[in-house]
C-alpha cells in the first residue's frame, strides 16, 4: 500500500497504552510526539484505566483514543508510532507484557492492508473492549471496512468481559 506523494491526508485512528511508570505522561508525550510527528490530532478521547489484556498479573492500563489527519502513508504512519514508543523507553521484552508505551494504528481511513509489518483495520479491535470504549467515545459511527459494522456496533457486540473506567486521576499540565 505505497502512496505517491503528496497525498490528500487520512483520518487515521490510534490506541496509545501505557502500564509502567507515569503512565499519564507517558499517553502525553506520545500525543506531542505524534502531533509532531504525523499529523495534526483532531480528536482524542479520555483516559480509560483498563485491566491488562492478555496476561492479567501485571498492572492495569491507561488507553485513550486519537484521530491523527495525516499526510504519511500507512508504513511511515507505523513508523512514527514505533518512533514515538522508542521515546517513551519502551523495550520489547515479551509479549503481551508490561510496557511504558504501546501506540497501535486502529484505522488508517478506510483502507485495508495486511503486510507482514502491518494490519490495518488492526485485526484484534473487534475483541478489545479497552480498544473500542475509547475509539466509541470519538468515533461511534465508524464503519469498519470489513465487517461492516460501526465502531459502535462493534462495542455492543464485543465479548471481551475485561472491565474498562474512565481513569479519575490528574493529567499532566501541558
Ligand atoms: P505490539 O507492540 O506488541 O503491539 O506489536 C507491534 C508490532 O505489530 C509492530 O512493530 C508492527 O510491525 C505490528 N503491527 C501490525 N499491525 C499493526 C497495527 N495495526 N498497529 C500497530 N502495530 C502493528
Amino acid at each position: 500500500m505505497s502512496r505517491p506523494f503528496p497525498t490528500p491526508p487520512v483520518l487515521a485512528y490510534l490506541l496509545l497504552g501505557s502500564n509502567l511508570g507515569d503512565r499519564a505522561a507517558h499517553l502525553a508525550a506520545a500525543r506531542h510526539h505524534l502531533a509532531a510527528g504525523a499529523g495534526a490530532i483532531v480528536a482524542q478521547s479520555g483516559l480509560y484505566e483498563t485491566a491488562a489484556w492478555g496476561r492479567e498479573d501485571q498492572p492495569a492500563f491507561l488507553n485513550q483514543a486519537l484521530a491523527v489527519r495525516t499526510s504519511l502513508s500507512a508504513e511511515k504512519l507505523l513508523a512514527a508510532c514505533l518512533a514515538a514508543e522508542q521515546a517513551a523507553g519502551r523495550e520489547r521484552a515479551e509479549h503481551w507484557g508490561s510496557r511504558t508505551l504501546d501506540v497501535d494504528i486502529l484505522f488508517f481511513g478506510a483502507e485495508i492492508c495486511a503486510s507482514p509489518a502491518l494490519t490495518v483495520p488492526h485485526p484484534q479491535l473487534a475483541g478489545r473492549r479497552f480498544a473500542l470504549v475509547p475509539l466509541a467515545e470519538i468515533a461511534p459511527r465508524l464503519r469498519h471496512p470489513q465487517l461492516g459494522l460501526t465502531v459502535a456496533e462493534l462495542l455492543a457486540r464485543c465479548p471481551d468481559p475485561l472491565p474498562v473506567r474512565p481513569w479519575l486521576g490528574q493529567e499532566p499540565a501541558p
